[in-house]
């Protein structure tokens, strides 16, 4: 199967949240364990200032920091698809995949002391579902799909203004922005 990616169309999104909280929802996430989240940016001055709004999970990417920061393999991408998750069989809680992530991808369960994160739903995409942020957004603002196939309907662009640089771990988004 070919590598999975997102696409995030910041023109449509109006920084509701709500992928945030159905991700929440699905993944029984307490306060401040986000699988998802929006980040919101503030730019030009007055008369003209404007504000624009990105929702992030793992991009899973394609140079996975937090796969190389593993010491114990934990983190690993499928072959399969491309999603980068975790074994929690074999994580020890060291939490070196969180800093070798540019996204703040992996989110720590404390209670566990086990690193948890976004595995794009893959219980409903086995029953041939989306992922929950794409059919939660009341803006559709985000699409899943093989990420060669949403490069060609929407183009290459990985980053933009307030994000880290695309090339410290080749994310699998696309953006419209
Ligand atoms: S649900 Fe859609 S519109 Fe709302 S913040 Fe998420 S991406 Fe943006
Ligand atoms: S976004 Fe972070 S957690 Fe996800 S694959 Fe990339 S480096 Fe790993």
């Amino acid at each position: 199967m070919a590598q999975m990616g997102f696409f995030i169309d910041v023109k449509k999104c109006i920084g509701c949240k709500t992928c945030t909280v159905a991700c929440k929802d699905k993944n029984d996430l307490e306060v401040g364990r986000n699988f998802r989240r929006v980040y919101d940016f503030e730019e030009g001055t007055f008369p003209k200032p404007y504000t624009y709004h990105i929702s992030i999970a793992c991009n899973h990417c394609d140079e996975p920091g937090c796969v190389k920061g593993c010491p114990t393999m934990a983190m690993h991408k499928r072959e399969e698809d491309g999603v980068v998750v975790v074994d929690e069989s074999k994580c020890v809680g060291c939490r070196y995949c969180e800093w070798n992530c540019p996204y703040e991808g992996p989110q720590y369960d404390e209670a566990a002391g086990k690193m948890t994160k976004c595995d794009t739903c893959l219980d409903l995409r086995e029953k041939g579902e989306n992922p929950v942020c794409v059919d939660s957004c009341i803006m559709r603002a985000i699409e899943f799909g093989p990420i060669d196939e949403l490069r060609a309907k929407y183009g290459n662009v990985n980053e933009i203004k307030g994000m880290p640089s695309a090339s410290l771990t080749k994310p699998n988004i696309v953006i419209h922005y």
